[in-house]
């Protein structure tokens, strides 16, 4: 029999990744596309395209598909692999039966779930939340991401909000965020939020790791930003961390990568507002994943989606 391998994707505002993944979560094959490629609303034909590229790439090396998986950033019913309308990155896929669709295409089990639910399953199962029997994962990007496990499994929410944790309130008077709320943790972390605001500051278009750069080299500015955002993340993190009381924490996507160098900021605003002793309990860590973690994302709803549907139907 041909060995077994899933297909991981990850669908992003900028860039479709996909690829294609062994059961030790090795990723064989990565390919990745611009999502809009062939123009403004064409994300769900770039998505289909590359499956059927990664399929035959399966067949030429000998291997078999057994499922796909496809984190897609925003609200989604997993349970119907549907895509709900709160999708700010790739809006052309609101209300899109993805899973039904591309299942259709593809002729496997197709399952899909928001991006940051899949990381937070691809490094439990593989990676820096092994063998955790709590863990949230927060993504700090273009947007900014949540995936709770609680009790060893995915915590979605009733209606699939679970772990919108870039949407909590950290300022109640604080600017008007996408969401439609106010003062949300996204409008101080997120990749794009501190580019927008460095920007205003220094008169030209700058990337939020250069400012990270520019604050390093002691720029007053660029620091007083990277000061905000370590202060409004400890604010969030207090909130999983008194909200959850979780075994570990991960942080991950570029802005973390930023933050590494600045761990102790990050620590001693967490400090400032988390209970000390549901603090001293969380391992937390700021991770620096590689390109093909997305994917292995994908993938890893795979196989928590085929174990955990077989357990409720058995
Ligand atoms: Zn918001």
């Amino acid at each position: 029999m041909a060995p077994e391998v899933v297909i991981g994707v990850d669908v992003g505002g900028t860039t479709v990744a996909a690829g294609l993944v062994d059961p030790d979560g090795r990723v064989l094959e990565h390919h990745q596309v611009p999502t809009h490629a062939r123009g403004p609303g064409t994300a769900l034909e770039t998505i289909g395209e590359l499956l059927d590229r990664l399929g035959e790439r399966a067949r030429a090396r000998g291997v078999t598909v057994t499922g796909v998986g496809l984190g897609v950033p925003g609200i989604i019913d997993a349970e119907r692999g549907a895509v709900g309308v709160d999708i700010h990155y790739a809006p052309e896929l609101a209300r899109a039966s993805l899973g039904a669709m591309l299942r259709e295409r593809v002729g496997v089990p197709v399952f899909v779930d928001n991006d940051v639910n899949a990381l937070a399953l691809a490094e439990w199962t593989w990676g820096a939340g092994r063998g955790a029997r709590s863990l949230v994962m927060l993504a700090l990007g273009t947007g900014v991401g949540g995936g709770i496990i609680v009790d060893g499994r995915l915590h979605r929410g009733h209606a699939g909000f679970g772990g919108e944790l870039g949407h909590v309130p950290i300022d109640f008077d604080g600017p008007p965020c996408v969401c439609g709320g106010r003062g949300c943790l996204k409008a101080y972390v997120s990749g794009t939020d501190i580019a927008l605001r460095a920007g205003e500051r220094l008169g030209r278009p700058v990337s939020a790791a250069e400012v990270f750069r520019l604050a390093a080299e002691g720029d007053a500015a660029a620091d007083a930003i990277v000061e905000a955002a370590c202060a409004a993340l400890g604010a969030g993190l207090s909130i999983i961390v008194n909200g959850l009381n979780p075994e570990r924490v991960l942080l991950a996507g570029s802005v973390a990568k930023s933050l590494r160098p600045l761990e102790a900021r990050v620590r001693a605003a967490l400090a400032r507002y988390a209970f000390a002793e549901a603090l001293r309990a969380t391992h937390l860590e700021i991770l620096a994943l590689d390109k093909d973690a997305t994917v292995r994302g994908g993938a890893a709803l795979v196989h928590y989606e085929t174990r955990r549907r077989k357990m409720t139907t058995s």
